[in-house]
């Protein structure tokens, strides 16, 4: 069962029930409970080697202190709570304020949805889907009035797997990152902020991997419920905590939930971020998850459901972009058992990077990401060039994002025309005419 078949009912009701269902399951708030009321729990430091080399699940997800956290935990928000902007941080204060000043000519009109863990009780929304909000109706094209690229839920190259993990950094991950540096296959990992935070170490195994980072958000909530300052602030903070710790600023990023609309997309945007949602959901989160129902045997069908579409044809002129998760172990483990049958059926499996020939997906323009081609050929690797000293990756500033609104953009410099050129780039104004119906107004359906 892919997730098109999974949608609530067309009504209120179901859409409630897709919320209270949906947070649940994927959301890395069990690895965040590992660490009591988000404070960090020192331990003896450790280096990324020394954790990458461990499948002792109890060692890997023994919490340590880890300097670079230690110095920077201060100028941000709290983990695994909604993000907000600290009230001395000048910089994040005067980007948001030109990302708000964009949100308030353009879409003045979308207000926050529901709460934070998905309740939309009492949401009352146009059947038009004004906002195109991906939990309503799984929108991902935004009216083209709205300058808004649409979003990012497939491959443009035939028959190819496109492959990410959410909800990581997982502390206990290393057996799934040997397994994929074995089979000399890359990802894209969207990635937690409170997680990186909490398990830095594991950030950084991503890069000496050369799998791809985007962000996903910094408290995995529902990002429509929060007001523009939170929302900018889940993205902000997580951007900027991946660029302290990792070194790289990323220029994409998956809502958790998928929880989506215009309002959300122009925040993003105005972080130079692409969204990035997907085609098709492996479900692999809901297993075990409370109030649930969704078995193995049920996400061992959804990837045999979009293994099987190779044959009728599906993927003949593009491919899919899949959703897997390295939750916990069951869905890092249920991945790999169905690895050698995607390998087998699908011509190429590569990172959304790769399958855009997105060969700067960083910020840093020093950073360069294999072409299609190359990656195709085997040439995985992600090279670091010394910095020219002119580019934006050579300033100093500790966010990395204060040149987010300039000329940086996550395309690719390939003239390839089915690259991403363009996208996560605020584009013009707008004749958008949204019909948010007034609360307590019925449903139209
Ligand atoms: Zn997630």
């Amino acid at each position: 069962m892919i997730y098109s078949t999974a949608l609530p009912l067309l009504t209120l009701f179901g859409l409630i029930n897709l919320g209270v269902e949906a947070h649940t399951g994927c959301g890395g708030h069990e690895i965040g409970r590992r660490n009591p009321g988000g404070r960090l729990i020192e331990r003896a430091p450790t280096d990324e080697e020394s954790a990458a080399s461990s499948l002792d699940v109890t060692y890997e997800c023994t919490a340590y202190s880890y300097a670079p956290v230690l110095n920077i935990k201060d100028r941000y928000p709290t983990i695994w709570q909604a993000a907000y902007i600290l009230p001395d941080d000048t910089e994040a204060q005067t980007l948001f304020a030109s990302i708000n000043a964009t949100l308030n000519e353009k879409f003045p009109n979308i207000k926050p949805k529901g709460t934070s863990t998905g309740d939309f009780t009492g949401v009352a929304y146009n059947a038009t889907d004004p906002d195109c909000w991906w939990t309503w109706h799984q929108c991902t094209t935004p009216n083209q009035s709205t300058g808004l690229p649409p979003d990012i839920i497939s491959t443009p190259e035939p028959g190819t797997w496109g492959l990410g993990f959410d909800d990581g950094p997982n502390c206990s991950h290393n057996a799934l990152y040997d397994f994929l540096r074995d089979q000399q296959q890359s990802a894209t990992m969207f990635y937690i902020g409170s997680n990186v935070m909490d398990w830095p170490l594991q950030a950084m195994r991503a890069l000496t991997d050369n799998h791809q980072v985007c962000v996903h958000t910094w408290s995995h909530e529902y990002m429509t419920s929060f007001t523009n300052e939170a929302a900018f602030a889940e993205l902000y903070y997580t951007q900027k905590a991946i660029k302290e710790i990792l070194g790289v600023t990323p220029l994409c990023w998956r809502p958790p939930y998928g929880d989506i609309d215009n309002r959300i997309r122009t925040i993003a945007a105005g972080l130079n971020m692409t969204s990035i949602l997907w085609s098709d959901d492996t479900e692999d989160w809901r297993v075990n998850a409370p109030g649930s129902n969704v078995t193995a045997a049920d996400v061992d069908n959804n990837y045999n459901a979009v293994i099987g579409k190779v044959s009728n044809g599906t993927y003949v002129n593009s491919g899919p972009v899949v959703l897997n998760h390295e939750l916990n172990n069951y869905t890092m483990t249920v991945f790999m058992n169905h690895y050698a049958d995607i390998k087998k059926a699908f011509t190429y499996v590569v990172p959304i990077a790769a399958a855009y020939n997105t060969t700067h997906p960083y910020l840093e323009s020093n950073i360069t990401f294999p072409t299609f081609s190359q990656y195709v050929a085997g040439q995985q690797n992600v090279t670091t060039s010394p910095s020219t000293g002119t580019d934006s990756s050579s300033s100093t500033s500790p966010s990395g994002t204060s040149s987010a609104s300039s000329s940086a953009s996550s395309s690719s410099s390939s003239s390839d025309s089915k690259s991403a050129a363009g996208r996560g780039v605020v584009a013009g104004t707008t004749g958008l005419v949204l019909a948010l119906l007034g609360a307590g107004l019925a449903l139209l359906v």
